[in-house]
């Protein structure tokens, strides 16, 4: 197992905010040229075991992930977990509380955008959710799109679900330190997920990478469908100055509205340890 393994270890299912089952997303990998897989639901492992036989039928090694929502200086931002025993209580809990408070966001997002005159958002997102347990923004993304009131997802965040817009309700996550303990005490990696995409000054970037690092965490992405190229230079350079190993990953959602394929990002760049390299007993061997 090298860099240049085609692995993609971030997207999402029906289980959270994708549109393709565990079944057809592995399928999809696999035509894509990936030779390690993870599928990451946001703050639940519901599709673990599907996506794990899939893989297993047609051949693809697999690695357990998901992605955790955590609150860290105001802001929102994501932890991804790889390589953890699904069966491990602690973590099964905390993702079960992280995933708690949804419901009750969901209802106030739509109360909110109630208030700019757009009614029915609750049960509009309702309907795009494939896990009641699991509405997200992109839910509501997907009403606003259909409705007619956006082209696309993209413009419905730009315009009503990103902080300061009318549909964006404050909600407190998953601390850093519990996503980062929950992860290594069912024997996982934790990785930043997309760093690029959090809007910090260079103190609070660095409060996060050593505040990570002090807990344990191990990973960042490098190369995600999240950055741009310049982006994953930055980034490589940050692994290797906090001794952080690299992951790459698509984030694919749903074809026709992801920008990023599985499996089509570039390689690592060079001089970074592939956070697989820490997780070859994690591997399940097709
Ligand atoms: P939630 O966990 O409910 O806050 O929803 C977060 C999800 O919304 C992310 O995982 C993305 O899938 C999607 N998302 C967040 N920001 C954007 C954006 N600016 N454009 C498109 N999708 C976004
Ligand atoms: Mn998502
Ligand atoms: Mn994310
Ligand atoms: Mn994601």
């Amino acid at each position: 197992m090298t860099s240049i393994l085609n692995a993609d270890l971030h997207c999402h299912s029906v289980v959270s905010d994708g549109t393709l089952t565990p079944e057809a997303l592995a399928e999809r990998a696999k035509a894509h040229g990936v030779d390690l897989w993870a599928l990451t639901d946001h703050d639940e492992i519901g599709g673990v075991q599907r996506a794990a036989a899939a893989a297993r039928v047609i051949g693809l090694h697999y690695l357990t992930g998901v992605e955790i929502s955590v609150s860290f200086l105001g802001q929102t931002i994501h932890i991804v977990g790889l390589g953890f025993d699904p069966n491990n209580a602690t973590l099964q809990t905390g993702l079960v509380r992280t995933r708690g408070g949804r419901g009750q966001r969901a209802k106030d997002m739509s109360d909110s955008l109630a208030k700019i005159g757009i009614h029915g958002a609750y049960e509009g997102a309702l309907k795009f959710a494939g896990n009641q347990e699991l509405i997200s923004r992109t839910h509501f993304a997907r009403f606003l799109v259909e409705t007619g009131a956006c082209k696309d997802t993209y413009e419905v965040f730009r315009k009503y679900l990103t902080e300061g817009k009318p549909g964006f309700v404050e909600h407190r996550w998953a601390t850093l330190k519990d996503a980062v303990t929950w992860i290594n005490g069912a024997g996982g990696i934790a990785v930043i997920a997309h760093p690029a995409r959090y809007k910090f000054t260079a103190n609070e970037e660095f409060a996060l990478f050593t505040e990570f690092k002090g807990h344990g965490g191990q990973g960042v992405e490098v190369v995600t469908g999240s950055h741009s190229a310049a982006e994953y230079l930055v980034y490589a350079d940050i692994a290797r100055e906090y001794g952080l190993a690299a992951s790459r990953g698509s984030d694919f959602h749903s074809p026709g509205e992801s920008h990023t394929e599985l499996g089509t990002l570039p390689c690592l760049p060079g001089k970074l340890t592939p956070v697989w390299e820490l997780l070859t007993e994690r591997i399940q061997y097709a």
